[in-house]
């Protein structure tokens, strides 16, 4: 199959690959050659060095060398998963032909090839490729203009898929959420009209989403054409039986199935028919307070240390999925919150039969995904297997759950679990045997007892050694030939062996001679079979061959019936994530000691001895103490329609950031409907959470610390509601003193006034204390500490009022600044204090009227000698390396 080196002309292999090539240009194309994918070109060199493999040549065209590199069909996965983890796409193309096909057409015809699908990452189904407990979305992006009375703006709607299970949902969103909706989803990857990815106006969302956003054709997303891609799709009518879409919703659905139809080609996945999401049905979280919360990543991206690893108990890959998404999506619905608590309740008192539970559902299989690739043509026996397990399972829980009375949502569940399709678990445990096979053309997965035929085809072919051996007993004895013996090969299948001085006794006219034919004669033997050897023998290839068509067929029949329970398939698996999920959340909030939260309309904030889930679990393992619980109320007063503010001041690692996070993880998890880490939470259902936490590091965008910073007050000052909950940390740091100061206390002033949300407030502008005389609603809090012997302990304990002073000197100690440079910046800070409380330095806080209000500060003890003068005859600049005077001048600076 090499291509013939051509003096310049083109091998009709390359023609044919050319075009394939030209066809899906943005994709490697795994060219199927025998046993290899073959990469050529310039697919050839990007692949061979983003895997690591051997880059060689094979033929010329045009006169040059042609680049290449192969993977082994049978290892195919595990380089196609390093290459989509590299943001690849890849497109598998196969011989769509015999060979035998082709060489009727002329000696010089290629092997008809097609690409069968285009693998992406977000329309992956191997196992391999996907981790069990994360969804793997494909989102498409819908945008319509004008859409009707007199608008002149565009609207938009997401849709999304999970390929993997089938989960298909669709929401209206605006430009100003369509970061936030995508994130809270998290794509693997976001299909976009042309058009639209290249609109200047939404280009800085593409750049933030990188390679996950895939412009395509604007057809694909074609409003007019997509009811009727839906139709088809589904094979119904009209998606109208659906529910009623928007035309956004419509072009983003129909965008997501024209994409699903261009991957996968033939084939088509079981997706469930599209669920509208409600606009305001889940609590907004934007971007940057969703990836600083780290809900289900840290922010270097690891799962380790995020909230989500500290909180998953779940045993199943549904109900690891299912929580993620829950997490991800909180409700602001508090009946429907309660109904989801009111589960994980019921576990909680349940206690044997939440034990029962899980022990059944260790056995579930992941269905979904295994009903998925069968219904791709991709499944395996094991496939059939995992859902065989999940039927068995459901069936142990349902007469579990028999006799108790459940809440709701568990009701529910159960009732989806009994309705599992019964005759096909019947079939499935009647036709599978025990041990599976991964790959169905090996054979050997139906049960013996299954099928008559099949059972005599096995004997048959098993057997086979024992009826020859019987064979070669009978024919010594009538031969008396004691070394005869009855061998194989491929070229002759199964002969009788004598050797060469027997052979007499075999030739000749006689009848009993003449049953034996001669096949070949070698050095010092001959080889004979006889008819009864020939039929013998071609009953046993028959026999395999049978054996396993039937068992083909059995599978084919199987996973038909598979696909056509598809839904209720794909219900009862969710029905037993949810069961995964509530018990999984009483088993936590029994271990952990987590309350039930009280979530209802009100505008409440009242935690009681709240905990950080993530710290507390970090401090337990390394045996640093305990986690200091803390009450946090930021309630409305009286029958007052506006939340309280706490301005938290205390020095640096006195624990503000654990709290203000705390405290916005309480909020998610409660509105998640799970209990929470605390004594007691009554929370008013918050709408949009907002935060600014920590430095997100958006330098590589460009961006100076202190824009994103501006950026995202701004985001929160502009959007925040009565029923939003905002966090703030540090705001004002990125920029001198002054600067900083003034415009956080500008923004504390206007959530006050204008956003009137509940919020805390962390800073290290002791001066904006003060602002409580003025604000009613506002109250000052502090991260205690305590002096000893110079050092300072931190109690990370809430209290009322304003730190007295920063300690930033005492931490510097801690963290091992030289003793002269601590003593000597003690007694600078001696002296600007002075200066602040007589005037003379702080001018500025002067001219503002709320900042004249003096700061009483305890002074230090001035250290003797002038230390800084001296730490600075230390130092050297010629001997030092820019980095360390670059260390200096922050150590120095540090301390003014
Ligand atoms: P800050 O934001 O004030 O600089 P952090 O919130 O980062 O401080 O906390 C610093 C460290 O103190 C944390 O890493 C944690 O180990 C510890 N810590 C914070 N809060 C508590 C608490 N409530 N109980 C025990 N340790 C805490």
């Amino acid at each position: 199959t090499t291509p013939a080196p051509a003096t310049g002309g083109v091998t009709p292999m390359m023609e044919q690959f050319i075009e394939i090539k030209a066809a899906n240009p943005d994709s490697l194309l795994f060219y199927r050659m025998g046993d290899f994918y073959e990469l050529f070109f310039e697919d050839a060199e990007k692949a061979s060095q983003a895997l690591g493999i051997v880059l060689t040549k094979r033929g010329k065209h045009q006169g040059h060398d042609i680049p290449m590199c192969g993977v082994p069909v049978h290892a195919a996965d595990d380089y196609l998963q390093k290459l989509i983890a590299q943001g690849f796409r890849v497109a598998v193309c196969e011989q769509i032909e015999d060979p035998a096909e082709a060489k009727k057409r002329g000696s010089k015809s290629v092997v008809r090839r097609d690409v069968v699908r285009l693998v992406t990452p977000g329309t992956i189904t191997e196992d391999k490729l996907l981790a069990p407990s994360e969804s793997s979305f494909l989102m498409a992006l819908g945008r319509v203009k004008g859409g009707g009375a007199a608008t002149s703006q565009a609207g938009f709607a997401l849709a999304w898929i999970d390929i993997s299970t089938g989960a298909f949902r669709v929401a209206e969103t605006s430009a100003e959420r369509l970061l936030a909706d995508i994130f809270r989803v998290d794509p693997r990857e976001l299909i976009v009209a042309e058009p639209v990815f290249h609109d200047p106006e939404l280009r800085p969302i593409f750049d933030v989403l990188g390679r996950v956003a895939n412009p395509q054709p604007p057809s694909l997303f074609d409003s007019a054409s997509a009811t009727g891609r839906i139709a088809r799709f589904f094979e119904v009518a009209t998606p109208d039986s659906f529910g009623t879409f928007s035309r956004a919703e419509l072009s983003a659905i129909s965008g997501t199935i024209a994409y699903v139809e261009k991957t996968q080609k033939a084939e088509r996945p079981p997706l469930s028919r599209p669920e509208r999401e409600e606009q305001g049905s889940t609590l907004f979280i934007d971007p940057a307070t969703r990836a600083n919360l780290e809900l289900l990543r840290t922010l270097s991206g690891s799962r380790d240390g995020s909230l989500f690893k500290a909180i998953d108990r779940t045993v199943t890959g549904g109900g690891a999925r299912l929580l993620a998404d829950r997490l991800m999506a909180p409700l602001t619905d508090s009946a429907a919150i309660a109904a989801r608590l009111d589960s994980v309740s019921f576990f909680r008192s349940e206690t044997r039969l939440c034990q029962g539970l899980r022990a059944s559902l260790k056995s579930v299989a992941d269905m979904p995904r295994a009903l998925s690739r069968l219904a791709l043509n991709r499944g395996g026996p094991r496939d059939l297997g995992a859902l065989r397990a999940g039927f068995e399972a459901a069936g142990a829980i349902a007469e579990l759950f028999a006799a108790a009375a459940l809440p709701a949502e568990l009701a529910a569940a159960l009732a989806a679990i009994r309705a599992l399709p019964e005759a096909l678990a019947r079939h499935l445990s009647e036709a599978l045997d025990d041990e599976l096979p991964l790959i169905r053309r090996d054979g050997g997965f139906v049960r013996g007892g299954y099928h008559a035929e099949l059972d005599e085809m096995r004997a048959l072919r098993d057997e086979s050694r024992k009826v020859i051996a019987g064979l070669e007993r009978s024919l010594i004895e009538e031969t008396g030939i004691r070394s005869l013996k009855i061998r194989h090969n491929n070229v002759l299948g199964y002969y009788i062996e004598v050797t060469a001085n027997h052979h007499s006794i075999m030739t000749g006219s006689d009848a009993a001679k003449a049953r034996f034919i001669h096949r070949q004669t070698m050095a010092n033997a001959m080889r004979f079979t006889t008819t009864e050897l020939a039929e013998l023998e071609s009953k046993i290839a028959n026999a395999a061959d049978k054996a396993l068509g039937i068992e083909l067929a059995t599978f084919d029949r199987l996973t038909a019936e598979v696909v056509g329970e598809a839904d209720g398939i794909r219900a009862g698996a969710e029905a037993l994530a949810v069961l995964d999920v509530s018990s999984a959340l009483a088993l936590l909030s029994e271990s952990e000691g987590w309350c039930r939260p009280l979530v209802d309309s009100s505008l409440a904030f009242e935690i009681a001895g709240g905990r950080h889930p993530v710290v507390e679990q970090a401090l337990r393992r390394s045996g640093e103490g305990p986690f200091v619980a803390n009450d946090c109320d930021l309630s409305p007063e009286g029958s007052g329609k506006a939340g309280a503010i706490w301005l938290l001041t205390g020095p640096n690692m006195g624990g503000k950031s654990t709290f203000l996070r705390q405290n916005a993880l309480i909020a998610i998890l409660a509105q998640t409907g799970s209990y929470v880490p605390a004594q007691s939470a009554h929370i008013g259902v918050v709408d949009r959470l907002f935060s600014r936490v920590g430095a997100s590091d958006d330098l590589a965008r460009g961006r100076s610390t202190f824009m994103v910073e501006m950026v995202e007050t701004a985001a929160i000052l502009n959007q925040a509601g009565e029923r939003a909950l905002v966090i703030l940390d540090e705001i004002g740091r990125g920029t001198a003193t002054f600067d900083g100061l003034s415009i956080a206390w500008a923004a504390v002033e206007y959530l006050h006034e204008k956003n009137r949300c509940r919020a805390i407030f962390a800073t290290h502008f002791h001066e904006m204390t003060a602002l409580a005389g003025k604000l009613p609603r506002l109250s000052n809090v502090t991260m205690r500490v305590k002096e000893w012997e110079g050092d300072v302990v931190f109690l990370h304990e809430v209290g009322k009022g304003a730190a007295d002073r920063s300690y930033g000197v005492q931490v510097a100690r801690l963290a091992g600044l030289p003793e002269a440079v601590v003593a000597r910046a003690r007694q600078v800070l001696h002296q600007l204090e002075e200066g602040e409380v007589s005037g003379k330095t702080n001018r500025l806080v002067d001219d503002l009227p709320l900042f004249s209000v003096a700061v009483k500060r305890e002074a230090a003890k001035p250290a003797k000698g002038d230390a800084v003068g001296d730490a600075l005859g230390a130092i050297n600049p010629d001997e030092m390396t820019p980095r360390e005077a670059l260390e200096a001048l922050y150590r120095l600076k540090g301390l003014a």
